[in-house]
């Protein structure tokens, strides 16, 4: 057995906290503080007062602005990420939302005859799972739904399910396909990451139902604004029945501030305006790659940690072979005297994270870390875990 391992804290200031558990995506703020006017958006104050959208297009989801939805398609044609063409949009306040009303959609979908009087739907999803999944799945209790945890253990009896597949996936960055292929099941599409900075663009994805947010593309969380990507016209419909019941639409306000954004980012990209922040995937990829150089460096150096290896793929949007640069570290802790990774994380380097039980793991060495965080997090983490050897001891 190795000796029990260290942070050398002896003669030093007690540890500030460093909260790294939420993938808070603040590392944009640089990009967005150079992006300047092109980036900025101005509501008076007589705009926007109507719950109706202000250009009247018959849409399914009637809340949807329409400068919004093109906004919408021209980044998907740009970055080469998702087919827009023939499927219809349905907004939500974040993702989240989104996610809440395709189970609601397709749980009670007619088509899949499944009577609403009878058992509630499984939903599951491969481990590790985005930890949210089982928590938001069974907030509200719903008679239509269920969480049902690890899809690998999903036991299929030829009753609808819905899958949910996270890809890249949150917490391992890994690009994922569906594991159950049951023949009643539904499937819903998370892809909040499948955008260049984080992993190669391999082909424009095309699923019934597709789950996209402004939290993790262009860095606006705050916005509370994702889109759904929906192939039939009836889950379209009763997803937009969900967000009206809950919250009567999307707010007008966040989708021309997402709608200015987008556009800057889209101008970006195809160097439309050379506005001086550069273009925003570039900025997201440089950042990604050079915070995935120094985690990996100290990984190897120290040995105490390692991070998962993601194959090498040709990205359509860069046009290059490039591997994957997720916006978490996917960390196992490889100390064999530390019983689990979050309490020496947390513990011993004051370091915030989410631990792996959280996903669906048992095992209990893996946490996920934030590295979508500002810069300073960011040197503090690798500062702090270059402190950690596989041989020295761990004081308290
Ligand atoms: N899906 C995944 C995989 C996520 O990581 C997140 C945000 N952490 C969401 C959905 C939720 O995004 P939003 O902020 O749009 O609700």
């Amino acid at each position: 057995m190795c000796p029990a391992n260290v942070v050398s804290a002896e003669k030093q200031q007690p540890l500030e906290t460093i909260n790294l558990n939420q993938g808070d995506p603040t590392m944009f703020v640089e990009y967005w503080k150079k992006a300047g006017e092109k980036s900025s958006v101005v509501i008076p104050g007589w705009q926007n007062l109507s719950y109706y959208p202000n250009d009247n297009v018959d849409n399914i989801c009637w809340f949807l602005e329409k400068e919004f939805s093109d906004e919408v398609k021209k980044l998907h044609e740009v970055v080469g990420n998702a087919i827009t063409k023939d499927r219809y949009i349905v907004i939500g306040t974040g993702s989240t939302q989104l996610y809440q009303a395709s189970l609601f959609a397709l749980a009670s979908n007619d088509d899949n005859n499944h009577d609403s009087s009878s058992k509630p739907m499984d939903v599951v999803s491969a481990v590790p799972y985005y930890s949210s999944y089982p928590a938001v799945t069974d907030f509200l209790k719903s008679g239509l739904y269920k969480w049902s945890g690890d899809a690998y253990k999903f036991d299929d009896k030829n009753e609808p399910y819905i899958e949910v597949v996270c890809s890249p996936n949150n917490p391992d960055g890994h690009t994922m396909k569906q594991v159950v292929n049951g023949f009643r099941g539904k499937l819903i599409h998370d892809l909040a990451y499948y955008w260049p900075q984080y992993t190669p663009i391999t082909k424009p994805a095309d699923h019934d139902i597709m789950l996209f947010t402004v939290s993790k593309s262009t860095g606006h969380a705050g916005t509370r604004l994702g889109w759904a990507i929906v192939k039939d016209e009836k889950l379209a419909r009763k997803m937009t029945k969900f967000i009206e019941l809950s919250t009567i639409g999307v707010s007008k306000d966040s989708q021309y501030r997402a709608a200015t954004i987008m556009r800057a980012v889209t101008e970006s990209a195809q160097s439309i305006s050379l506005h001086l922040a550069g273009n925003f995937f570039e900025f997201g990829k440089k950042t990604m790659v050079g915070r995935w150089d120094r985690l990996r460096k100290v990984a190897s150096e120290n040995g105490a940690f390692s991070l998962p290896e993601y194959q090498k793929q040709y990205c359509n949007y860069f046009g290059e072979i490039r591997e994957a640069h997720p916006g978490f570290a996917w960390l196992k802790c490889n100390l064999e005297n530390v019983g689990d990774c979050d309490s020496l994380l947390e513990g011993k380097l004051k370091i915030l994270v989410r631990g792996g039980k959280n996903f669906g793991m048992d095992y209990r060495k893996f946490v996920r870390v934030s590295l979508i965080d500002q810069e300073d997090k960011f040197q503090m983490l690798i500062d702090r875990l270059s402190t950690v050897s596989s041989s020295t001891k761990i004081k308290a």
